[in-house]
C-alpha cells in the first residue's frame, strides 16, 4: 500500500508540520538545502527558521555552518529525519518539553560545556578539528522510560555524545584502541581519569568554566574580549590581584 503524504503547501496545517514535510519530501537525508529555498517553499511565514529548529527534540538532525565547516552561512544539511510529527500520533513529538527556563539553568550549572566530554559551544573536536560541537539538552538516564524535563534530569551535552548516548552509534575508537591511550598515561593521570569515568563527567577549572562562558557569545564579541585581554596583559593590569 502506497502511503499518502499530507502536502506541505497546504497552508492549513501548521508550519513546524509543513517543513517537516517539505524536508522529507523535496530535500531528502544526506541533502543540503538553504534558508532561501525553505523560506521560498513556505512564503508569508515568519520565523520560518524557528519552526524548522523546532523540529531538533523532535529528533530531527539539521546541521548549520557551525556544525560542518563545509556549509556556507545560508546552508543547512538535513542529516537525519526524525519523528514524523504530521502523523496523528506523532504531532506533539519534540513540542516544549523543556522550557527556554530550564534549557538556561541547565546549561548554567553546566557550566556551558558538555558533561560527557567537556567540549563548549563552538568549539573543534580534538579528534575531529573540521565538526565543532553544538550544545543540546540529554536525559540523564537517556533509556529511561518516563524521563521528565526537570532540571535535575537533563544534562547539557554536545549533539556528538547526545547522539552516541542515544543510539550508541558514532564510535570511532575500539575499546582496545582506547585502552592502549589510558595506558600510556601517568599514573596521577590515571587515577584523575578514574575520578572522572566514576562521576561521569569531567569538572571545569575557572579557566575553562571562562573559556566555555566566551566561546558561547557571538564572534564579534569574541574579537572584542580578545584584544580587550591582550591589552590588559600587555599592560600588565591582567594579573592585577
Ligand atoms: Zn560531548
Amino acid at each position: 500500500m502506497d502511503t499518502v503524504w499530507p502536502d506541505w503547501q497546504n497552508d492549513k496545517l501548521g508550519t513546524r508540520i509543513r517543513v517537516a514535510l517539505w524536508l522529507h519530501g523535496e530535500v531528502g537525508e544526506g541533502k543540503r538545502f538553504n534558508k532561501q529555498e525553505l523560506r521560498q517553499a513556505i512564503p508569508g511565514v515568519e520565523q520560518v527558521d524557528r519552526r524548522m529548529r523546532d523540529l531538533r527534540p523532535a529528533g530531527w538532525v539539521i546541521k548549520t555552518y557551525r556544525d560542518m565547516a563545509s556549509l556556507s552561512p545560508d546552508e543547512l544539511f538535513l542529516e537525519k529525519i526524525g519523528a514524523h510529527i504530521w502523523e496523528p500520533g506523532q504531532r506533539s513529538a519534540g513540542l516544549r518539553a523543556i522550557s527556554g527556563k530550564t534549557r538556561r539553568q541547565v546549561m548554567e550549572r553546566d557550566n556551558h560545556r558538555c558533561v560527557r566530554c567537556g567540549v563548549a559551544a563552538g568549539e573543534a573536536y580534538p579528534d575531529d578539528p573540521e565538526s565543532v560541537a553544538r550544545l543540546t539538552l540529554g536525559h540523564v538516564t537517556p533509556h529511561k522510560h518516563g524521563s521528565t524535563a526537570q532540571l535535575e534530569d537533563l544534562v547539557t551535552e554536545c549533539a556528538r555524545c547526545n547522539e552516541t548516548a542515544k543510539h550508541l552509534t558514532g564510535v570511532q575508537y575500539s575499546a582496545d584502541q582506547v585502552w592502549d591511550r589510558i595506558q600510556e598515561l601517568p599514573k596521577k593521570e590515571k587515577q584523575k581519569l578514574l575520578n572522572w569515568m566514576a562521576a561521569d563527567r569531567r569538572p571545569t577549572s575557572p579557566t575553562e568554566h571562562a573559556w566555555a562562558l566566551y566561546r558561547q557569545l557571538p564572534a564579534v564579541h569574541r574579537d572584542t574580549l580578545r584584544v580587550q585581554l591582550s591589552l590588559a596583559l600587555e599592560a600588565g593590569t591582567g594579573s592585577a590581584r
